[in-house]
Protein backbone atom coordinates (compact mmCIF):
# COMPACT_ATOMS: atom_id res chain seq x y z
CA UNK A 1 0.00 0.00 0.00
CA UNK A 2 1.32 3.68 -0.89
CA UNK A 3 0.63 6.12 1.71
CA UNK A 4 0.89 9.25 -0.76
CA UNK A 5 -1.81 11.40 -0.46
CA UNK A 6 -4.15 11.34 -3.86
CA UNK A 7 -5.36 14.73 -5.30
CA UNK A 8 -8.72 15.08 -6.86
CA UNK A 9 -7.76 17.40 -9.86
CA UNK A 10 -6.63 15.61 -13.02
CA UNK A 11 -4.10 17.53 -14.86
CA UNK A 12 -2.77 17.23 -18.54
CA UNK A 13 -0.31 14.78 -18.07
CA UNK A 14 2.34 16.50 -20.21
CA UNK A 15 4.25 19.83 -21.04
CA UNK A 16 4.37 22.02 -23.98
CA UNK A 17 7.39 21.73 -26.10
CA UNK A 18 5.76 23.24 -28.95
CA UNK A 19 3.55 25.31 -29.59
CA UNK A 20 0.64 26.26 -32.67
CA UNK A 21 -0.63 29.74 -32.19
CA UNK A 22 -4.74 29.99 -32.78
CA UNK A 23 -6.15 33.33 -34.52
CA UNK A 24 -8.44 35.23 -32.41
CA UNK A 25 -11.37 36.39 -34.21
CA UNK A 26 -14.73 38.60 -33.65
CA UNK A 27 -18.09 38.01 -33.56
CA UNK A 28 -18.54 40.06 -36.89
CA UNK A 29 -15.35 38.69 -38.91
CA UNK A 30 -16.81 35.28 -37.89
CA UNK A 31 -20.63 36.51 -39.48
CA UNK A 32 -18.77 37.21 -42.78
CA UNK A 33 -16.60 34.00 -43.05
CA UNK A 34 -20.12 31.72 -42.47
CA UNK A 35 -21.48 34.09 -45.27
CA UNK A 36 -19.04 33.15 -47.82
CA UNK A 37 -18.83 29.01 -45.97
CA UNK A 38 -22.64 29.06 -46.72
CA UNK A 39 -23.00 28.28 -43.16
CA UNK A 40 -21.67 24.78 -43.75
CA UNK A 41 -18.69 24.75 -41.23
CA UNK A 42 -16.63 21.81 -43.24
CA UNK A 43 -16.24 24.84 -46.08
CA UNK A 44 -14.71 27.15 -42.75
CA UNK A 45 -10.70 27.57 -42.72
CA UNK A 46 -8.63 26.24 -39.87
CA UNK A 47 -6.74 29.99 -39.29
CA UNK A 48 -10.34 31.16 -39.03
CA UNK A 49 -11.54 28.57 -36.22
CA UNK A 50 -10.34 29.22 -32.00
CA UNK A 51 -11.26 25.89 -30.86
CA UNK A 52 -11.32 23.06 -33.54
CA UNK A 53 -14.18 20.04 -32.05
CA UNK A 54 -15.18 18.97 -35.42
CA UNK A 55 -13.02 15.32 -35.48
CA UNK A 56 -10.49 13.60 -32.53
CA UNK A 57 -9.62 11.97 -35.88
CA UNK A 58 -5.56 12.66 -36.86
CA UNK A 59 -5.97 16.16 -35.12
CA UNK A 60 -4.42 14.90 -32.37
CA UNK A 61 -0.48 16.22 -30.63
CA UNK A 62 2.22 13.85 -31.09
CA UNK A 63 4.82 13.60 -28.02
CA UNK A 64 8.48 14.44 -28.28
CA UNK A 65 9.16 10.76 -28.41
CA UNK A 66 7.29 10.48 -31.46
CA UNK A 67 8.79 13.04 -32.89
CA UNK A 68 12.08 11.38 -32.16
CA UNK A 69 11.35 8.44 -33.99
CA UNK A 70 9.82 10.16 -36.84
CA UNK A 71 13.73 11.13 -37.38
CA UNK A 72 14.30 7.35 -37.48
CA UNK A 73 12.39 6.74 -40.11
CA UNK A 74 14.49 4.43 -42.64
CA UNK A 75 12.67 4.99 -45.91
CA UNK A 76 13.51 1.63 -47.76
CA UNK A 77 11.29 0.48 -50.05
CA UNK A 78 11.28 -3.30 -48.93
CA UNK A 79 12.02 -4.47 -45.29
CA UNK A 80 12.53 -1.48 -43.64
CA UNK A 81 13.43 -1.40 -39.70
CA UNK A 82 10.96 0.97 -39.12
CA UNK A 83 8.01 -1.86 -40.63
CA UNK A 84 10.08 -4.24 -38.20
CA UNK A 85 9.25 -1.95 -35.24
CA UNK A 86 5.71 -0.95 -36.63
CA UNK A 87 5.48 -5.04 -36.29
CA UNK A 88 7.02 -5.75 -33.30
CA UNK A 89 5.14 -2.41 -31.33
CA UNK A 90 1.57 -4.36 -32.55
CA UNK A 91 2.55 -7.64 -32.12
CA UNK A 92 3.71 -6.71 -28.40
CA UNK A 93 0.03 -4.95 -27.69
CA UNK A 94 -2.16 -6.88 -30.37
CA UNK A 95 -0.22 -10.37 -30.58
CA UNK A 96 -1.73 -10.88 -33.95
CA UNK A 97 0.36 -13.51 -36.72
CA UNK A 98 0.26 -11.26 -39.79
CA UNK A 99 0.55 -6.84 -39.37
CA UNK A 100 -0.53 -5.22 -42.75
CA UNK A 101 0.21 -1.56 -43.24
CA UNK A 102 -2.13 1.55 -44.68
CA UNK A 103 -2.61 4.83 -44.82
CA UNK A 104 -5.87 4.85 -42.97
CA UNK A 105 -8.71 2.53 -41.23
CA UNK A 106 -11.14 2.82 -44.30
CA UNK A 107 -8.03 0.84 -46.27
CA UNK A 108 -7.61 -1.61 -44.29
CA UNK A 109 -11.65 -2.38 -44.28
CA UNK A 110 -11.80 -2.70 -47.56
CA UNK A 111 -9.20 -5.18 -48.14
CA UNK A 112 -10.60 -7.22 -45.45
CA UNK A 113 -13.91 -7.18 -46.86
CA UNK A 114 -12.73 -7.34 -50.52
CA UNK A 115 -11.09 -10.45 -49.03
CA UNK A 116 -13.93 -12.33 -46.77
CA UNK A 117 -16.83 -11.03 -48.65
CA UNK A 118 -19.17 -11.94 -51.29
CA UNK A 119 -22.74 -10.23 -52.47
CA UNK A 120 -25.50 -11.84 -50.52
CA UNK A 121 -23.80 -11.76 -46.84
CA UNK A 122 -24.43 -10.34 -44.10
CA UNK A 123 -21.63 -8.72 -41.82
CA UNK A 124 -22.89 -8.68 -38.14
CA UNK A 125 -21.15 -5.41 -35.92
CA UNK A 126 -22.58 -3.08 -32.94
CA UNK A 127 -22.92 -0.24 -34.45
CA UNK A 128 -21.37 0.04 -38.10
CA UNK A 129 -18.76 3.19 -38.10
CA UNK A 130 -20.06 4.52 -41.52
CA UNK A 131 -16.74 3.96 -43.41
CA UNK A 132 -17.34 0.32 -42.55
CA UNK A 133 -20.81 0.26 -43.66
CA UNK A 134 -19.91 1.60 -46.94
CA UNK A 135 -16.99 -0.93 -47.33
CA UNK A 136 -19.47 -3.72 -46.19
CA UNK A 137 -22.09 -2.51 -49.08
CA UNK A 138 -19.34 -1.90 -51.44
CA UNK A 139 -19.14 -5.82 -51.50
CA UNK A 140 -22.76 -6.11 -51.75
CA UNK A 141 -22.98 -7.53 -48.41
CA UNK A 142 -25.44 -6.42 -45.76
CA UNK A 143 -23.96 -4.07 -42.52
CA UNK A 144 -26.32 -5.42 -39.50
CA UNK A 145 -26.08 -3.36 -36.39
CA UNK A 146 -26.94 -5.45 -33.37
CA UNK A 147 -25.93 -3.15 -30.00
CA UNK A 148 -27.85 -3.52 -27.17
CA UNK A 149 -31.30 -1.48 -27.02
CA UNK A 150 -29.65 0.67 -24.10
CA UNK A 151 -27.65 1.54 -26.67
CA UNK A 152 -30.21 3.49 -28.61
CA UNK A 153 -31.47 5.13 -25.01
CA UNK A 154 -29.38 8.72 -24.72
CA UNK A 155 -30.35 8.73 -21.27
CA UNK A 156 -29.30 5.43 -20.09
CA UNK A 157 -26.39 5.25 -17.77
CA UNK A 158 -25.48 1.92 -18.41
CA UNK A 159 -22.20 1.07 -18.63
CA UNK A 160 -21.12 -0.51 -21.50
CA UNK A 161 -23.72 0.94 -23.83
CA UNK A 162 -21.50 -0.45 -26.95
CA UNK A 163 -22.38 -3.84 -26.38
CA UNK A 164 -23.33 -6.54 -29.20
CA UNK A 165 -27.33 -7.86 -28.51
CA UNK A 166 -25.71 -11.37 -28.35
CA UNK A 167 -29.25 -12.85 -28.50
CA UNK A 168 -29.87 -11.16 -31.74
CA UNK A 169 -26.26 -12.33 -32.85
CA UNK A 170 -27.80 -15.75 -32.73
CA UNK A 171 -31.17 -15.14 -34.00
CA UNK A 172 -29.01 -13.61 -37.42
CA UNK A 173 -26.84 -16.67 -37.68
CA UNK A 174 -29.70 -18.96 -37.34
CA UNK A 175 -32.08 -16.88 -39.53
CA UNK A 176 -29.78 -16.57 -42.56
CA UNK A 177 -27.23 -19.36 -42.23
CA UNK A 178 -23.73 -19.47 -40.85
CA UNK A 179 -22.54 -19.65 -44.94
CA UNK A 180 -23.74 -16.20 -45.71
CA UNK A 181 -21.58 -14.84 -42.59
CA UNK A 182 -18.28 -14.52 -43.26
CA UNK A 183 -16.94 -12.96 -40.40
CA UNK A 184 -18.59 -11.01 -37.18
CA UNK A 185 -16.99 -7.13 -36.38
CA UNK A 186 -16.96 -5.42 -32.82
CA UNK A 187 -16.44 -1.66 -33.10
CA UNK A 188 -14.45 -0.57 -29.83
CA UNK A 189 -15.25 1.67 -28.57
CA UNK A 190 -18.64 2.21 -30.54
CA UNK A 191 -18.17 5.21 -32.32
CA UNK A 192 -21.88 5.48 -34.21
CA UNK A 193 -23.22 4.97 -30.51
CA UNK A 194 -21.67 8.34 -28.72
CA UNK A 195 -17.95 6.31 -28.21
CA UNK A 196 -19.47 3.76 -25.13
CA UNK A 197 -17.57 0.80 -25.08
CA UNK A 198 -17.74 -3.21 -24.97
CA UNK A 199 -16.92 -5.03 -21.99
CA UNK A 200 -14.93 -8.25 -21.85
CA UNK A 201 -17.97 -10.42 -20.40
CA UNK A 202 -19.56 -8.87 -23.81
CA UNK A 203 -16.75 -10.06 -25.64
CA UNK A 204 -16.17 -13.10 -24.33
CA UNK A 205 -19.96 -13.99 -24.68
CA UNK A 206 -19.65 -12.87 -28.67
CA UNK A 207 -16.88 -14.63 -29.12
CA UNK A 208 -18.88 -17.94 -27.69
CA UNK A 209 -21.42 -17.47 -29.88
CA UNK A 210 -19.02 -17.71 -32.90
CA UNK A 211 -16.85 -20.47 -31.69
CA UNK A 212 -20.15 -22.48 -31.83
CA UNK A 213 -20.62 -21.40 -35.71
CA UNK A 214 -17.23 -21.65 -36.37
CA UNK A 215 -17.16 -17.25 -37.33
CA UNK A 216 -14.07 -15.49 -37.14
CA UNK A 217 -14.29 -12.30 -34.90
CA UNK A 218 -12.84 -9.04 -35.77
CA UNK A 219 -12.24 -5.77 -34.25
CA UNK A 220 -12.86 -2.21 -35.49
CA UNK A 221 -10.01 -1.14 -32.90
CA UNK A 222 -9.82 2.62 -33.49
CA UNK A 223 -9.80 3.33 -29.62
CA UNK A 224 -8.99 0.12 -28.61
CA UNK A 225 -7.35 1.72 -25.17
CA UNK A 226 -9.91 3.98 -24.18
CA UNK A 227 -12.12 0.76 -24.64
CA UNK A 228 -9.96 -0.93 -22.66
CA UNK A 229 -9.80 1.80 -20.26
CA UNK A 230 -13.50 1.96 -19.83
CA UNK A 231 -13.35 -1.77 -18.71
CA UNK A 232 -10.57 -0.90 -16.10
CA UNK A 233 -12.36 1.67 -14.46
CA UNK A 234 -16.51 0.21 -14.49
CA UNK A 235 -15.50 -4.04 -14.71
CA UNK A 236 -14.82 -5.11 -11.43
CA UNK A 237 -12.56 -7.82 -11.79
CA UNK A 238 -10.41 -6.13 -13.92
CA UNK A 239 -9.56 -3.22 -11.26
CA UNK A 240 -6.55 -4.05 -10.63
CA UNK A 241 -5.20 -5.26 -14.39
CA UNK A 242 -3.31 -2.47 -16.39
CA UNK A 243 -4.75 -1.09 -19.53
CA UNK A 244 -2.01 -3.28 -21.49
CA UNK A 245 -3.20 -6.84 -20.16
CA UNK A 246 -6.80 -5.88 -20.64
CA UNK A 247 -5.47 -4.68 -24.13
CA UNK A 248 -3.70 -8.42 -24.94
CA UNK A 249 -7.10 -10.27 -23.23
CA UNK A 250 -9.75 -8.22 -25.93
CA UNK A 251 -7.51 -9.17 -28.69
CA UNK A 252 -6.66 -12.69 -27.82
CA UNK A 253 -10.62 -13.25 -28.24
CA UNK A 254 -10.36 -12.02 -31.94
CA UNK A 255 -9.34 -13.23 -35.20
CA UNK A 256 -7.60 -9.87 -36.19
CA UNK A 257 -8.52 -6.41 -36.52
CA UNK A 258 -8.54 -3.52 -38.74
CA UNK A 259 -7.13 -0.02 -37.27
CA UNK A 260 -7.72 3.51 -37.78
CA UNK A 261 -3.99 4.98 -36.23
CA UNK A 262 -5.45 8.06 -36.47
CA UNK A 263 -7.38 7.66 -33.32
CA UNK A 264 -5.62 5.71 -30.63
CA UNK A 265 -2.51 5.22 -32.64
CA UNK A 266 -1.91 9.28 -32.10
CA UNK A 267 -0.71 10.15 -35.46
CA UNK A 268 -2.00 12.68 -37.81
CA UNK A 269 -2.06 9.37 -40.49
CA UNK A 270 -2.30 5.79 -40.82
CA UNK A 271 -4.00 2.57 -40.34
CA UNK A 272 -3.51 -1.31 -40.07
CA UNK A 273 -5.19 -4.31 -40.96
CA UNK A 274 -4.02 -7.87 -38.39
CA UNK A 275 -5.39 -11.08 -39.02
CA UNK A 276 -4.15 -14.67 -37.98
CA UNK A 277 -5.07 -16.70 -40.88
CA UNK A 278 -2.01 -17.23 -43.46
CA UNK A 279 -4.40 -17.29 -46.36
CA UNK A 280 -5.90 -14.61 -46.00
CA UNK A 281 -3.12 -12.41 -45.20
CA UNK A 282 -1.60 -13.87 -48.63
CA UNK A 283 -4.75 -12.58 -50.10
CA UNK A 284 -4.74 -9.72 -48.32
CA UNK A 285 -1.39 -8.91 -49.18
CA UNK A 286 -1.57 -9.07 -52.90
CA UNK A 287 -4.65 -6.49 -52.74
CA UNK A 288 -2.40 -4.58 -50.70
CA UNK A 289 0.26 -4.03 -53.26
CA UNK A 290 -2.51 -3.11 -56.06
CA UNK A 291 -3.80 -0.04 -54.16
CA UNK A 292 -1.35 0.49 -51.30
CA UNK A 293 2.01 0.07 -51.69
CA UNK A 294 4.65 -2.78 -50.62
CA UNK A 295 3.71 -5.20 -47.39
CA UNK A 296 6.40 -3.28 -45.66
CA UNK A 297 5.16 0.33 -46.07
CA UNK A 298 1.52 -0.19 -47.56
CA UNK A 299 0.97 3.52 -48.49
CA UNK A 300 3.06 4.93 -45.53
CA UNK A 301 6.49 6.76 -45.03
CA UNK A 302 8.40 4.84 -42.82
CA UNK A 303 8.79 7.59 -40.08
CA UNK A 304 4.96 7.20 -40.21
CA UNK A 305 5.08 3.78 -38.97
CA UNK A 306 7.69 4.89 -36.56
CA UNK A 307 5.12 7.37 -35.26
CA UNK A 308 2.49 4.67 -34.83
CA UNK A 309 4.68 2.34 -32.86
CA UNK A 310 5.74 4.33 -29.99
CA UNK A 311 2.35 5.65 -30.45
CA UNK A 312 0.57 2.47 -29.92
CA UNK A 313 2.06 2.01 -26.70
CA UNK A 314 2.07 5.74 -25.01
CA UNK A 315 -1.74 4.81 -25.55
CA UNK A 316 -1.56 2.80 -22.97
CA UNK A 317 0.40 4.89 -20.36
CA UNK A 318 -2.86 5.02 -17.62
CA UNK A 319 -2.12 8.85 -16.50
CA UNK A 320 -2.79 9.81 -20.30
CA UNK A 321 -6.08 7.88 -20.18
CA UNK A 322 -7.32 8.99 -17.27
CA UNK A 323 -6.55 12.27 -18.41
CA UNK A 324 -8.06 11.50 -21.87
CA UNK A 325 -11.69 10.18 -20.06
CA UNK A 326 -11.49 13.14 -17.37
CA UNK A 327 -11.69 15.86 -20.27
CA UNK A 328 -14.90 14.32 -21.86
CA UNK A 329 -16.42 13.82 -18.46
CA UNK A 330 -15.76 17.31 -17.44
CA UNK A 331 -17.05 19.35 -20.54
CA UNK A 332 -20.23 16.46 -20.82
CA UNK A 333 -20.65 17.64 -17.04
CA UNK A 334 -21.14 21.05 -16.75
CA UNK A 335 -22.65 21.14 -20.26
CA UNK A 336 -25.68 19.15 -18.42
CA UNK A 337 -25.03 21.60 -15.53
CA UNK A 338 -25.91 24.04 -18.00
CA UNK A 339 -29.05 22.22 -18.91
CA UNK A 340 -27.52 20.61 -22.30
CA UNK A 341 -29.31 17.54 -23.03
CA UNK A 342 -26.08 15.46 -23.84
CA UNK A 343 -25.73 11.55 -24.79
CA UNK A 344 -25.26 9.95 -21.32
CA UNK A 345 -22.73 9.33 -20.13
CA UNK A 346 -20.03 11.07 -22.35
CA UNK A 347 -17.75 8.35 -23.80
CA UNK A 348 -14.29 8.47 -24.42
CA UNK A 349 -13.75 10.67 -26.90
CA UNK A 350 -16.26 13.27 -27.54
CA UNK A 351 -19.42 14.82 -26.15
CA UNK A 352 -22.52 14.45 -27.83
CA UNK A 353 -25.96 17.32 -27.62
CA UNK A 354 -29.38 16.55 -28.36
CA UNK A 355 -30.25 19.29 -30.48
CA UNK A 356 -33.95 17.88 -31.08
CA UNK A 357 -34.27 17.51 -27.59
CA UNK A 358 -32.24 21.38 -26.97
CA UNK A 359 -34.54 23.19 -29.87
CA UNK A 360 -37.83 21.97 -29.73
CA UNK A 361 -38.86 24.71 -31.34
CA UNK A 362 -37.09 23.53 -34.70
CA UNK A 363 -38.62 21.04 -36.99
CA UNK A 364 -35.79 18.28 -37.70
CA UNK A 365 -36.00 19.12 -41.15
CA UNK A 366 -35.39 22.54 -40.19
CA UNK A 367 -31.60 20.91 -38.96
CA UNK A 368 -31.74 22.15 -35.43
CA UNK A 369 -28.34 20.36 -34.86
CA UNK A 370 -26.92 22.88 -37.91
CA UNK A 371 -28.32 25.76 -36.07
CA UNK A 372 -26.59 25.03 -32.91
CA UNK A 373 -22.83 24.06 -34.10
CA UNK A 374 -23.33 27.13 -36.58
CA UNK A 375 -24.21 29.34 -33.52
CA UNK A 376 -21.35 27.43 -31.52
CA UNK A 377 -19.07 28.97 -34.42
CA UNK A 378 -20.60 32.10 -34.28
CA UNK A 379 -20.94 32.59 -30.91
CA UNK A 380 -16.90 31.85 -29.85
CA UNK A 381 -15.54 30.23 -33.26
CA UNK A 382 -15.83 26.86 -32.15
CA UNK A 383 -16.51 24.18 -35.17
CA UNK A 384 -18.41 21.37 -33.95
CA UNK A 385 -20.02 18.61 -36.16
CA UNK A 386 -23.79 18.21 -36.79
CA UNK A 387 -24.78 14.19 -37.02
CA UNK A 388 -28.24 14.27 -37.42
CA UNK A 389 -30.39 15.05 -40.49
CA UNK A 390 -28.32 17.31 -41.99
CA UNK A 391 -25.42 14.04 -42.16
CA UNK A 392 -27.92 11.02 -42.11
CA UNK A 393 -31.40 12.77 -43.75
CA UNK A 394 -32.75 10.50 -46.63
CA UNK A 395 -33.59 12.48 -50.21
CA UNK A 396 -36.04 10.58 -52.86
CA UNK A 397 -34.26 11.35 -55.74
CA UNK A 398 -37.37 10.71 -57.61
CA UNK A 399 -40.00 13.08 -55.57
CA UNK A 400 -37.71 15.27 -53.81
CA UNK A 401 -38.86 14.18 -50.40
CA UNK A 402 -36.61 14.31 -47.83
CA UNK A 403 -37.14 11.55 -44.61
CA UNK A 404 -35.04 13.22 -41.13
CA UNK A 405 -32.41 11.03 -38.75
CA UNK A 406 -33.64 9.13 -36.01
CA UNK A 407 -31.52 12.17 -33.85
CA UNK A 408 -30.50 15.16 -34.06
CA UNK A 409 -27.19 15.55 -32.44
CA UNK A 410 -23.97 17.99 -32.34
CA UNK A 411 -21.06 16.13 -31.58
CA UNK A 412 -17.91 17.80 -29.83
CA UNK A 413 -15.12 15.70 -30.66
CA UNK A 414 -11.77 16.15 -28.30
CA UNK A 415 -8.48 15.53 -30.73
CA UNK A 416 -5.87 14.09 -27.85
CA UNK A 417 -3.35 16.12 -25.87
CA UNK A 418 -4.32 19.10 -28.00
CA UNK A 419 -6.22 21.41 -25.41
CA UNK A 420 -5.95 22.30 -21.71
CA UNK A 421 -8.42 23.16 -19.45
CA UNK A 422 -8.95 26.65 -20.02
CA UNK A 423 -9.49 25.75 -23.41
CA UNK A 424 -12.47 23.55 -22.80
CA UNK A 425 -13.58 26.23 -19.49
CA UNK A 426 -14.10 28.75 -23.38
CA UNK A 427 -16.16 26.10 -24.62
CA UNK A 428 -17.77 26.15 -21.62
CA UNK A 429 -18.53 29.48 -21.10
CA UNK A 430 -19.58 30.18 -24.67
CA UNK A 431 -21.99 27.42 -24.64
CA UNK A 432 -23.87 28.51 -21.68
CA UNK A 433 -24.12 31.84 -23.89
CA UNK A 434 -25.60 29.95 -26.62
CA UNK A 435 -27.62 28.19 -23.57
CA UNK A 436 -29.61 31.26 -22.71
CA UNK A 437 -30.46 32.44 -26.41
CA UNK A 438 -31.88 29.01 -27.58
CA UNK A 439 -35.17 30.02 -27.80
CA UNK A 440 -33.51 32.59 -30.35
CA UNK A 441 -31.87 30.23 -32.65
CA UNK A 442 -33.18 29.74 -36.42
CA UNK A 443 -33.44 26.95 -38.20
CA UNK A 444 -31.78 26.20 -41.54
CA UNK A 445 -32.61 25.54 -45.20
CA UNK A 446 -30.63 23.97 -47.81
CA UNK A 447 -29.89 25.79 -51.13
CA UNK A 448 -27.99 23.45 -53.12
CA UNK A 449 -26.71 20.05 -52.33
CA UNK A 450 -24.63 16.95 -53.73
CA UNK A 451 -26.22 13.78 -54.32
CA UNK A 452 -24.17 11.38 -51.97
CA UNK A 453 -22.43 12.66 -48.36
CA UNK A 454 -23.98 15.81 -48.56
CA UNK A 455 -23.34 17.56 -45.24
CA UNK A 456 -19.55 18.28 -46.56
CA UNK A 457 -20.52 20.48 -49.36
CA UNK A 458 -24.60 21.71 -49.25
CA UNK A 459 -25.25 25.20 -49.49
CA UNK A 460 -27.33 26.52 -46.08
CA UNK A 461 -29.25 29.63 -45.28
CA UNK A 462 -31.27 30.85 -42.32
CA UNK A 463 -34.76 30.68 -42.26
CA UNK A 464 -36.11 34.19 -41.39
C1 LIG B 1 -12.19 6.71 -38.02
C2 LIG B 1 -12.79 5.38 -37.96
C3 LIG B 1 -12.71 4.49 -39.05
C4 LIG B 1 -12.10 4.88 -40.37
O1 LIG B 1 -10.76 5.19 -40.24
P1 LIG B 1 -10.05 6.29 -41.21
O2 LIG B 1 -8.64 6.26 -40.70
O3 LIG B 1 -10.74 7.58 -41.01
O4 LIG B 1 -10.16 5.76 -42.59
C5 LIG B 1 -13.27 3.24 -38.89
N1 LIG B 1 -13.90 2.88 -37.76
C6 LIG B 1 -13.98 3.70 -36.70
C7 LIG B 1 -14.68 3.24 -35.45
C8 LIG B 1 -13.45 4.97 -36.76
O5 LIG B 1 -13.57 5.80 -35.72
Amino acid sequence: MSFEKTFRTVIEPFIIKSIEPIRMTTRAEREKVLQKADYNLFKINSQDVLIDLLTDSGTGAMSSEQWAAIMRGDESYAGSQSFQRFEKSIKDIFGFKHIIPTHQGRAAERILFSVMCKNGDVVPNNIHFDTTRANVEFQGAVAEDLVIIEGHNTQSYFPFKGNMDVKKLKKLIQTVGRDKIPLCMLTITNNSGGGQPVSMENIKAVKNVLIEFDIPLYFDAARFAENAYFIKLREKEYASHSVKSIVQEMMSYADGCTMSAKKDGMVNIGGFLCTNDDLLAKQEKDLLILTEGFPTYGGLAGRDLDAIAVGLQEVLNEDYLRYRIAEAQYLGEHLAKIGYPIVQPPGGHAVYIDAKAMLPHLKPLEYPGQSLSVELYLAGGIRTVEIGSVMFGKVDQTTGEETPAEMELVRLALPRRTHTQSHIDYVIEVARDVFEKRQELTGYKITEQPRYLRHFTANFEPKK
